[in-house]
């Protein structure tokens, strides 16, 4: 099944990178969601996965991380946890993940079960990540998988020099997928195509 949601979904919809359609290949979506809903794991849409919260669908995973234009040497700053779903795609393709998320259980659930799964690059923090994770920065590359009016300042900030923010831009019920690009710390910005992502609560 997670075969040929790779083929169906992803690949026909244009995504190349190889080290991403790999990803999307070897994890394992159906271990993100809660039980009830494995026969789902692998169809074309987002999830909830408790708290009101979302786990993105594949294909959005696959085109924010090729977006990314990841490097095997990254470290990768992640904006929303929530299932640990695209934590995994990029920690199979980077050296190192840092992944913030505000609701305490899904912070600590997710974290405990992302290092059973073997994963010993990810670390995950509860807290506010509209302020980055400080100590860490900066960061080659950057992903928001929550929907925001604005490119949060502290984020750019902690961004080196060619790096990349993939990030939804816009009001509550739908945003821009939207690239950043820091060029001689200037904001260069692209816009890719309409979606829709639970908001980035700032505290
Ligand atoms: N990448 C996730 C998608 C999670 S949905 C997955 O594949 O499962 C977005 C997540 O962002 C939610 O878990 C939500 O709690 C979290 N979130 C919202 N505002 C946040 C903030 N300011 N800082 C950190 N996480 C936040």
């Amino acid at each position: 099944m997670r075969k040929k949601m790779v083929e169906e979904q992803i690949v026909a919809r244009g995504v190349t990178d190889e080290r991403v359609l790999s990803a999307m290949n070897k994890v394992e979506r159906h271990n993100f969601v809660p039980e009830l809903l494995w026969g789902d794991a692998y169809k074309d849409y987002p999830l909830p996965i408790g708290n009101g919260q979302t786990i993105s669908q594949p294909y959005m995973a696959a085109i924010m991380t090729e977006e990314l234009a990841l490097e095997s040497a990254d470290r990768v700053l992640e904006i929303g946890t929530g299932s640990g779903y695209q934590t995994a795609i990029l920690a199979e393709i980077v050296k190192e993940v840092y992944s913030v998320e505000r609701v305490e259980s899904l912070a600590n659930d997710t974290m405990i079960k992302l290092k059973e799964m073997g994963y010993n690059n990810i670390f995950v923090k509860k807290g506010d990540g509209s302020k980055g994770w400080k100590e860490y920065s900066p960061f080659d590359k950057i992903l928001v998988t929550a929907g925001t009016n604005h490119i949060p300042e502290f984020l750019f900030e902690q961004l080196k020099e060619g790096g990349k923010i993939v990030i939804p831009v816009g009001d509550e019920y739908t945003q821009e997928l939207t690239v950043v690009t820091k060029v001689n710390g200037e904001m260069q910005e692209k816009k890719l195509f309409e979606c829709v992502f639970v908001p980035l609560i700032e505290d």
